[in-house]
């Protein structure tokens, strides 16, 4: 059995990009194996981000657009995106352009077998799968399981991003292509934060997603019948033929997730906490980690690099949270107002924890106060009363 230098435990978005860039860099001669339960071969999600500079992947986008829509009951306005760009990159064409790369690699085995147990032994890391025990230096793990996490509500926040979304084909010419709608609130809101939003193909194709951040999953029922309602109710369409389904759940949690957990293991993606808080945008967090492993790795031979200071934003994300599950259905407002009296860059940086801080002063000073104010007092209360139990 070949001794491996690196086991990536799990080959989805975060352990393919590390691998990826692994083989484009001068580590391109480390032996690698990459195990995932499955081979990628549908399109079982779609991401979109925005973005200023270049990712690995820009010739692979499925659609990029230069303005997005914010729509409310009272508000809809098209913002002009000037510099940044936002992007949307289908799963199976990153997998099977990865999967392609990583073919032209011969250090580099993939393995395809559920994973049991991992672990390290004797400054060694192992993976038992159901077809075997495999060995190497470093370990990277993807393998996020919910039930896995000891999970402490008083203390901390979880939330679920939940959604339902089609790609429809209409008959009548409906959609802006050159314009998606990020926001459309116009949806029941039932105590908790419901959004629609639309990534159009064509002017009678587009994708439509019907997402939930709350505390609780639904009935599949619930989500089409939610879609539907808008699509034509809102969209006012007479008839739609469904092409694709994209369905999924991503953690909004303000709890820690260890990036390092052990001497000779990283946490990487969902499990290493690449999963923004308050947005569920994971993409391009995942494409830094996988960056700052690599340079890290050949500058010193270890993956251990320094995580940049976001305590900040770890708080915001902290009393965002607090809003989305106490006080979800005045995120309309807060957001309208936020969208209403700041230029989209300042936005996207604020929700991207680099800007500045009078950036945040200014996106702080749009917004109704009362909330933020609310969840300020009850998240100290929170934390106050699991310190002195
Ligand atoms: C439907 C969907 C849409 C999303 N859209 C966006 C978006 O638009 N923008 C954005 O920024 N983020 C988005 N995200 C969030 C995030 O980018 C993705 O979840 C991303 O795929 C996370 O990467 P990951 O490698 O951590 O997890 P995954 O990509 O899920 O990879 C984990 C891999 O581990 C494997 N695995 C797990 N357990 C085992 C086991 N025991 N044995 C073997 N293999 C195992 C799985 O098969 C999987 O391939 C989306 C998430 C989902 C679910």
């Amino acid at each position: 059995m070949p001794k491996y230098d690196y086991i990536i435990a799990g080959g989805g978005c975060a352990g393919l990009s590390l691998a990826y860039q692994i083989s484009r860099s001068k580590l391109r001669n480390k032996k690698v194996l990459i195990i995932d339960k499955s081979v990628k071969n549908t399109n079982d999600r779609t991401w979109s981000f925005w973005h200023q500079e270049a990712t690995h992947f820009d010739h692979l986008f499925y659609r990029q657009w230069q303005q997005i829509r914010f729509i409310n009951q009272e508000y809809n306005e098209v913002h002009e995106l000037k510099d940044w760009r936002y992007s949307m990159l289908r799963g199976i064409d990153f997998y099977e352009y990865i999967y392609e790369e990583l073919a032209q690699n011969p250090n580099i085995d993939k393995l395809y077998a559920t994973i049991e147990e991992l672990g390290e032994e004797d400054e060694r890391v192992f993976v038992q799968t159901n077809e075997g025990r495999y060995e190497g230096d470093w370990l990277f793990n993807s393998c996020f399981k919910d039930e896995a996490l000891a999970k402490e509500p008083a203390r901390y926040h979880y939330l679920l991003q939940h959604f339902l979304g089609w790609v429809i084909e209409v008959e009548e010419d409906i959609f802006t292509p050159d314009c998606p709608t990020m926001f459309d609130f116009r949806t029941q809101q039932a105590e908790e934060v419901r959004f629609l939003y639309t990534l159009p193909f064509s002017k009678n194709k587009a994708l439509v997603e019907y997402t939930i951040f709350g505390r609780e999953l639904y009935t599949q029922d619930f989500y089409e019948k939610e879609l539907k309602q808008y699509l034509e109710a809102v969209l006012k369409l007479k008839s739609y033929k469904i092409h694709e389904v994209e369905k999924g759940c991503i953690p909004m949690y303000d709890h820690p997730f260890e990036t390092f957990p052990s001497p000779r293991t990283v946490h990487i993606g969902t499990l290493g906490g690449r999963a923004k808080p308050s947005t569920g945008y994971a993409f391009l967090r995942i494409q830094e980690q996988s960056r700052q492993l690599v340079k890290a790795l050949l500058e010193t031979g270890k993956p251990q690099y320094t995580i940049q200071d976001y305590s900040r934003y770890q708080y915001y994300d902290t009393l965002l949270l607090n809003i989305l599950r106490d006080k979800g259905d005045r995120i309309s407002d807060i957001f309208t107002e936020m969208f209403k009296n700041n230029p989209i860059q300042r936005i996207f940086r604020f929700l991207d924890a680099s800007a500045s801080p009078y950036d945040d002063f200014r996106i702080m000073w749009s917004v109704p106060w009362q909330p933020f104010l609310e969840a300020i007092w009850k998240t100290r209360k929170q934390r106050s009363r699991v310190e002195t139990q």
